[in-house]
């Protein structure tokens, strides 16, 4: 089946980034000006606007900050996925990342500041998003 979700659109200051989600690697940005580290990517720094922007790899690893069961109303796009968990994740790099949580055993057990990992999904040959999943979960998206 193809994918029919909205897809990111890949930029020139954003192909770096998708080519290394390809091989597993989540990279974020940091301004070299003011020293902020920035997700998502963007062209100019949302603290200094300068656009003196690098990426740097992330360890790929955060804490749960918030994370909520979407059972009903997803946007229309989503609605076959239901149920899911949507989730905000703080980096160890000080950035937080909007995504979603995968490969948990009991929703009700997930819990605040609970470690996590990005693990990418290849839903097409050139965008894989990256999600969040326990760590310790051995859960993988199938290729
Ligand atoms: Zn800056």
């Amino acid at each position: 089946m193809p994918y029919t979700k909205p897809l990111p659109k890949i930029r020139p200051y954003t192909k770096e980034f998708w080519e290394a989600a390809k091989q597993g690697e989540l990279l974020i940005q940091h301004c070299k000006d003011c020293d902020k580290n920035i997700f998502y990517p963007r062209e100019v720094c949302p603290k200094c606007q300068s656009t003196h922007l690098e990426y740097i790899k992330s360890g790929g690893r955060g804490r749960l900050f918030s994370f909520s069961l979407v059972e009903k109303g997803a946007p229309p796009d989503f609605k076959e996925d239901q149920p899911y968990v949507i989730c905000l994740v703080n980096m160890y790099e000080k950035v937080r990342i909007g995504s979603m949580l995968v490969g948990y055993d009991d929703y009700a057990a997930l819990k605040l500041g609970q470690e996590v990992e990005v693990v990418f999904d290849p839903v097409t040959d050139d965008i894989h998003l990256p999600k969040f999943k326990p760590v310790g979960s051995d859960f993988s998206f199938k290729k």
